[in-house]
């Protein structure tokens, strides 16, 4: 099943990728991030999973081939722990 089975694009696609690893792709690692990523590249929805994740905001996760975090596509997604200080 499809991540976003709500979205029409989604019809006549049974097994996307990510239903097939689907810890992947909201993984904290960015090794498995980017294997998400690798997974992306092979689907056939991959352009209207990033335009419908994009339109949704989607807070976290690995959309069409992207990292998202607050809606927005990142290089990167930075680990968890304290920011680091500016050297200024
Ligand atoms: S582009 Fe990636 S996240 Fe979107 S449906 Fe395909 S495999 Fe899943």
């Amino acid at each position: 099943m499809c991540r976003a089975t709500s979205d029409r694009h989604c019809e006549g696609v049974s097994t996307p990728p990510c239903s097939q690893e689907p810890q992947l792709f909201f993984a904290e690692h960015p090794a498995a991030l980017n294997r998400a990523r690798e997974l992306c590249a092979t689907c056939p929805l991959l352009a209207e999973c990033l335009a419908g994740a994009l339109e949704r905001q989607e807070p976290y996760g690995v959309w069409g081939g992207q990292i998202l975090v607050q809606g927005q596509v990142v290089a990167e997604k930075r680990g968890r722990g304290r920011p680091r200080k500016d050297a200024a």
